[in-house]
């Protein structure tokens, strides 16, 4: 069994560490980009949405560098996620890329027996003890939230640095440094060591950055290639961003969902303009970008894959939260044909309008 996954940020990292500890042989997807994209839109129906298409680009990729078993994710509700699991394998095949699918989906959709006959099927061709498994995926999981937390960590210190740009220098440098490393030690020690170093950025803590909540579907808030690097650009122009959903968040989510207890003050907050479960996040997106205008955020960009079920039920939706807290709301629908020079355009014009309006309210304040 040689193992890929698909490209999906950080996760992409934490999975490598995980395999690379339990010594399952593995081909570690590409970045995602622009190419797989293309490849992936070849092999898949038009009106998909871009998640699935960058999948089967790094599916493709992988399977033709000697992958054989391709592993995902369940669902999380009605929305064409569902569908992956079934389609993918199919339109593999009939272009010439056999792999069999492994999805680990939760056990209320395919039962708790299945589910460990899965993850059975996977880690008893691992050759390490089954603590050493146990150790392995504890580690990953950490590896998983250093690497969020430091993201988070730069995104907010970006706004009050000093030397304009040194966050984003300091996370590019990490992310490379763990591209070149393979064991999840060396992993974990360079995550540190860099939380250490946005630590000591110098700061200004006078500076009143414009602050920006990021929403929307989980792909493009976790994969970076999604939404068009969208934290990066922020940080160039010295805007703080905080996103909710992060792999790390997501886990956490996943394993509190069975009590009933999960984001709780973020589905409270988004009840009245969403009673109804829409599928994907969109209770989430509408939730945080409630809860970010009360702790002082400027304003929220939501951004999701053009035809996104969930995504476009929490843009109809927005419009109310908008005019109820005064809470302006910029939307980003990204497909194979989004231009970059169109999208920055429009982020400027978002970010000039923000800082218009701060200068408007403190006038009359
Ligand atoms: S949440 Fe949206 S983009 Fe993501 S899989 Fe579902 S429909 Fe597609």
């Amino acid at each position: 069994m040689v193992i890929t996954f698909p490209p999906m940020g950080n996760v992409s990292l934490a999975a490598r560490a995980f395999f690379e500890a339990v010594q399952i042989p593995y081909v570690s997807p590409q970045k995602a980009n622009k190419q797989m994209l293309q490849a992936g839109a070849a092999l898949s129906p038009d009106e998909i949405c871009l998640p699935f298409k960058v999948f089967m680009g790094s599916f493709a990729d992988s399977i033709k560098a000697g992958a054989d078993t391709v592993l995902l994710t369940g669902s999380c509700g009605p929305c064409r996620f569902g569908e992956y699991c079934e389609l993918q394998p199919k339109l593999l095949k009939k272009n010439g890329f056999n792999a069999e699918m492994l999805v680990i989906d939760a056990p209320k959709a395919i039962g708790r027996k299945e589910l460990c006959r899965r993850i059975r099927s996977i880690l008893e061709t691992s050759p390490v003890s089954g603590a050493s498994k146990f150790k392995a995926f504890r580690q990953a999981l950490h590896i998983l939230s250093l690497a969020d937390g430091l993201n988070e960590k730069a995104r907010e210190a970006a706004g009050y640095e000093k030397n304009r740009g040194e966050s984003k220098r300091l996370l590019e440098a990490c992310f490379k440094q763990l591209d070149s490393v393979r064991l999840p030690d060396d992993m974990q020690a360079i995550l540190l060591r860099y939380h250490e170093k946005i630590d000591f950025i110098r700061k200004d803590i006078n500076k009143k950055p414009i602050r920006i909540a990021l929403i929307g579907e989980i792909y493009s808030m976790i994969e970076p290639f999604a939404n068009l690097f969208i934290e990066d650009l922020l940080m160039e122009y010295g805007i703080v961003s905080k996103r909710l959903i992060t792999p790390s968040w997501w886990i956490k989510d996943l394993a509190e969902k069975p009590f009933g207890v999960h984001s709780a003050q973020i589905m409270k907050a988004a009840k009245p303009h969403l009673p109804y479960n829409a599928g994907g996040h969109a209770k989430e997106s509408l939730g945080f970008a409630q809860l970010c205008k009360n702790d002082g955020f400027d304003g929220a960009i939501q951004i999701y894959p053009l035809g996104c079920m969930p995504e476009i039920v929490a843009k109809a939706v927005l419009p109310s939260v908008q005019k109820e807290h005064g809470f302006p709301v910029l939307t980003l629908i990204i497909d194979e044909m989004t231009g970059e020079a169109g999208y920055l355009t429009r982020i400027e014009a978002f970010i000039d309008m923000l800082a218009e309006k701060r200068k408007r309210e403190a006038r009359t304040a």
